[in-house]
């Protein structure tokens, strides 16, 4: 039987240990940088929708060079007409309440924008506690976001890797686990849009999505 060179010692673990240690917080790091990044360059644009611009194409970056670089096998059940998730509340960082709000009043007619802003009402009356569930008054008749390319990072961070835990969460609240490293993602992405709201002495808290979006359109 082949015996190997090296020798199990108590030295030897704790060498290893001290590595995984200092390749965790590299690892640890790159999610820090990342938002850091998303700060100094949205910092120069003091238009909202700019800024979310900035941030979209950073998360698309940093996702393409992780998936790049960190390959997960990890399953994802999403999928266009699925849409069980979005009878979750949604919060947003306040930018992305007018990069939203113009992109409808620019694509929709009057009589549209209107019939969509009952909708938005009746949503805010039906979400109660306490899982505060309604279905999201932007979703189209196929099941489908009709904001996609516009929709907030919460909605974009989720993934399930099983329907049936989405119907489970609808119905109990219970949690799904959701792919990690795009998780951590668009956590930097949201914390780097409300650093630099904070920054510069604006409110910077997380804001009710519809809510919010209504009150935009009003
Ligand atoms: S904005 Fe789009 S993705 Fe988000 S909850 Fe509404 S329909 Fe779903």
């Amino acid at each position: 039987m082949p015996q190997s060179d090296l020798v199990f010692s108590s030295q030897h673990v704790q060498k290893v240990s001290e590595e995984m240690q200092a390749v965790s917080q590299s690892y640890e790091a790159l999610f820090t940088d990342l938002g850091e990044q998303i700060l100094r360059d949205i910092d120069q644009e003091e238009r909202d929708s700019q800024q979310v611009q900035i941030t979209l194409k950073q998360i698309e970056q940093a996702l393409e060079a992780f998936s790049a670089y960190f390959p997960s096998n990890d399953k994802v059940a999403c999928q266009k007409g699925c849409g069980h998730c979005c009878v979750f509340p949604v919060k947003t960082p306040p930018q992305f309440i007018p990069f939203i709000a113009d992109h409808i009043k620019t694509t929709r007619s009057d009589e549209e924008i209107a019939a969509l802003k009952v909708k938005m009402q009746q949503n805010i009356e039906e979400r109660q506690p306490p899982l505060y569930r309604a279905l999201c008054p932007l979703i189209d008749n196929e099941s489908a976001c009709s904001i996609y390319e516009h929709r907030p990072l919460a909605c974009r961070l989720f993934t399930s890797p099983d329907v049936q835990l989405c119907l489970k969460s609808v119905a109990d609240g219970s949690s799904v686990s959701q792919q990690p490293i795009r998780y951590r993602v668009y956590q930097s992405a949201t914390v780097a849009l409300q650093a630099q709201l904070k920054k510069n002495n604006k409110p910077y808290e997380q804001i009710d999505f519809i809510p919010a979006l209504l009150a935009e359109l009003t």
